[in-house]
Order: structure tokens, then C-alpha cells, then sequence
């Protein structure tokens, strides 16, 4: 299991739900960077920094495609998805 960092961003939007995020928690023992996929804590949405660390909607064809094409990607992405929904309790009927 990972240890999960936070880091300050600059403060940005989510471009799906509207919250603002000014920090991003990171499993890879660095700091947030362009180009990262980043996860909604708000509303479960996948996004993307741009290149000043704003959120940036990703595409359902680029995110599709990803998955499709990085194993490991898709599995840690399914595994933080899947917390997240049970910490909220959308898992429970
Ligand atoms: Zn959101």
C-alpha cells in the first residue's frame, strides 16, 4: 500500500463539479507536475494538470484509451476510484 503525500497547488477548479482544489495528495513521492492525472475528491471525475497545475477535463477518449493501454494505470486507477466510492458510502445499499 502507498503512503499517500500532499502538496499546495495553486488554487483551481474542478472542471466538472466546480470545487476548488488547493492542494493534491500524490502516491509517487514527488510533487504534483504537468500532465498528471488527478482525481475529483469531490465528484469521482478524472482530470489532468495543465502546465500551471490547473485541472483540465480529460477526455472519455483519452482516459478510454489509457486504460486500455497502461495495465497498472487502470488497476491503481480502479483501486483509488473504488476507496473513494466506499469512503463516501456509495457502496453501501
Ligand atoms: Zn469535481
Amino acid at each position: 500500500m502507498s503512503i499517500l503525500e500532499n502538496y499546495r497547488i495553486p488554487p483551481t477548479v474542478c472542471p466538472l463539479c466546480g470545487a476548488t482544489a488547493d492542494c493534491a495528495s500524490i502516491d509517487c513521492k514527488r510533487e504534483p507536475k504537468p500532465g498528471d492525472i488527478v482525481i475529483c475528491i469531490e465528484c469521482s471525475s478524472v482530470n489532468q494538470f495543465n502546465q500551471a497545475l490547473a485541472l483540465t477535463r480529460l477526455s472519455i477518449k483519452v482516459l478510454t484509451e489509457l486504460r486500455a493501454n497502461n495495465p497498472k494505470f487502470n488497476r491503481d486507477l480502479t483501486k483509488k476510484l473504488e476507496a473513494l466510492r466506499l469512503a463516501r458510502g456509495w457502496g453501501k445499499q
